[in-house]
């Protein structure tokens, strides 16, 4: 019986899919998206979808907590942070297509068994849940035209979770027939006592449990903290029924952009090639390897301090710690950053003097009120100083509430966020916002042009006044204040077409911007995202041209 949603195969799609093995957080995003470089730097249209086997439609609701940041992509999607690699390492901008959740698939299935569309059948999910994530892959590859789509499952194989996701991967195989799908199994090798001997025993199960269910891997990647011996790539190979040469071994790297020239060195970019018929032309990573090099060139340093709420947890500022890779592999200044508990601030006169003596401060998107308080006293400090700044989101609007605050006298000064009634709501709910009480996918998102007033910092920066860039948000400056913002010196430099205010900066400043937007979200090793190149250059400029010594202090 032909599931539902199953079309012949017809189309000419090749399919790689990675899953992982022992543990999670083995870097299979990064691994993904490195062997997605590898056939870019081939010049094969490629693509990647993230399967994530949980029942959230999207990570838009999740703590970054529990699975780091949330990314955004153009078309409004909040996704999950491997779709942010995904796009860094292939250069492309990705829709929710890429992003399959349990929730998402189980979703348009019960809805299409309400509308009757299963013609009265018994609704399971092998075929119905099945075809639906085949559909779903399908759909990408039509869309976007690619040759090879990169599917990575999310979680380790026996989870209960993944098990209707690999069921499918495994049906498309036989679909597409012979030669036109690869399996890549990343696993740990640990290392082990105290001559630290290589431990092969869990990378034999995993693979034995990707077997029982009908995969048999192509390729397996084997994480550790160092290279894998030859012996025991050997060994592996003979366990795992794989050419010794499908062995390949990712130790742990310095930078994330090394490992596409990690499994090129192995042979797998070829391999791949071979395996899956695809054309074998020379790579070229000519900009990526000089990427790198910029990278390691440490020509300077500069600290960035990063005041936030979620600091225990980088991932949940992934993408603007990529942003600053970006930046140092375009400067060749290395930039350390400083984390700092947003919370720690009021109570912490040291946490204070961290931002005080750092090159430069971002203050990161956040929601509610925990951390607030903190933050306000950073951007103070930087204000107050000359430190170079950057407020995204939160971290804008929070700039805009202690401007209020310190120089314009308005002491209540405050978001509806916090402070739904007080008497200077400097920050408030859209008005779209009223009345939403469903929390799912209905803030403010996705890709919004911005119109920057040419001469400014931020239309300097970006060398144009015509922008596109991502959203994520429920609240705005309230445009009652921003003619008093600005008499005060806090101009509002970029508008939405519908006049909303974007971006904020202070004339009187080596370098002070607030953005409503996520530019983060945009940046890429070869193209970094020009407000962080920015704010590096500022604070590079005040390294060598140090402020005088009797700067006012900062009221705090
Ligand atoms: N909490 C703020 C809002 O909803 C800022 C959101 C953010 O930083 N992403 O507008």
């Amino acid at each position: 019986m032909p599931e539902p949603g199953y079309r012949p195969p017809g189309f000419s799609v090749k399919v790689i899919v990675v899953s992982g093995g022992v543990i999670s957080g083995l870097g299979k995003g990064i691994t993904t998206s490195s062997l997605g470089r590898l056939l870019k730097a081939r010049r094969i249209p490629v693509t990647i979808v993230k399967i994530d086997p949980y029942l959230n439609v999207d990570a838009g609701t999740m703590n970054p907590y529990q699975h780091g940041e949330v990314f955004v992509l153009k078309d409004g999607t909040e996704a999950d942070l491997d779709l942010g690699n995904y796009e860094r390492f292939l250069g492309q901008e990705l829709d929710g297509a890429h992003n399959l959740t349990t929730g998402k698939i189980y979703r348009t299935v019960i809805e299409r068994e309400r509308r009757g569309e299963y013609l009265g059948n018994t609704v399971q999910i092998i075929p119905h849940v099945t075809g639906e994530i085949k559909r779903c892959i399908r759909d990408v590859a039509k869309a976007t035209g690619a040759e090879v789509v990169l599917v990575e499952v999310g979680g380790t194989v026996g989870d209960i979770e993944s098990m209707p996701f690999l069921e499918a991967l495994r049906e498309l195989s036989y679909e597409l027939g012979e030669g036109r799908m690869a399996f890549v199994h990343t696993t740990l090798v640990p290392f082990v006592g105290a001559v630290g001997e290589a431990k092969t025993k869990p990378t034999q199960h995993s693979v034995r449990e990707l077997r029982a269910i009908g995969i048999r891997p192509n390729l397996i990647v084997a994480r550790g903290a160092a290279p894998l011996a030859p012996d025991i790539k050997t060994k592996i190979s003979l366990f795992c029924d794989v050419p010794p040469e499908a062995v390949i071994s990712v130790p742990d790297q310095s930078s994330i952009y090394e490992v596409p020239l990690v499994l090129e060195a192995q042979g797998v970019g070829g391999f791949l090639s071979r395996l899956l018929g695809l054309p074998a032309g020379e790579p070229d990573y000519a900009e990526w390897r000089e990427f790198l090099a910029t990278y390691r060139a440490d020509r300077a340093t500069v600290e960035v301090a990063i005041v936030g709420k979620y600091t225990e947890l980088h991932d949940a500022y992934l993408s603007h710690i990529e942003a600053f890779h970006h930046v140092q592999g375009r400067l060749g200044a290395t930039v350390h950053l400083s984390w700092i508990d947003a919370e720690d601030l009021p109570r912490d006169p040291a946490a204070l003097a961290r931002v005080r003596r750092a090159g430069a401060l971002l203050v990161p998107g956040g929601f509610g009120a925990r951390g607030a308080e903190g933050k306000l006293l950073a951007i103070e400090l930087a204000r107050s100083q000359g430190i170079p700044f950057l407020g995204v989101c939160y971290g804008f609007q929070m700039a805009a509430v202690e401007f209020a605050r310190h120089e314009l006298g308005l002491v209540a000064a405050n978001t509806t966020e916090i402070d739904p009634h007080g008497a200077d709501p400097v920050v408030c709910l859209l008005e779209a916002q009223q009345g939403l009480h469903e929390m799912g996918g209905t803030m403010r998102l996705g890709a919004q042009p911005v119109l920057l007033t040419a001469g400014s910092r931020a239309a300097q920066a970006y060398g144009r006044t015509e922008i596109e860039e991502r959203h994520r948000h429920r609240y705005e400056i309230n445009p009652a204040y921003v003619d008093r913002l600005r008499a005060g010196g806090l101009v509002a430099t970029g508008r939405a077409p519908d006049g909303r205010i974007e971006v904020l900066e202070l004339a009187d400043h080596p370098f002070f911007v607030g953005v409503q937007y996520h530019p983060e979200f945009r940046s890429r090793p070869e193209a970094p995202h020009p407000l962080y190149l920015a704010l590096v250059r500022a604070a590079l400029a005040r390294k060598e041209v140090p402020p005088p010594a009797a700067a006012a202090p900062a009221r705090a």
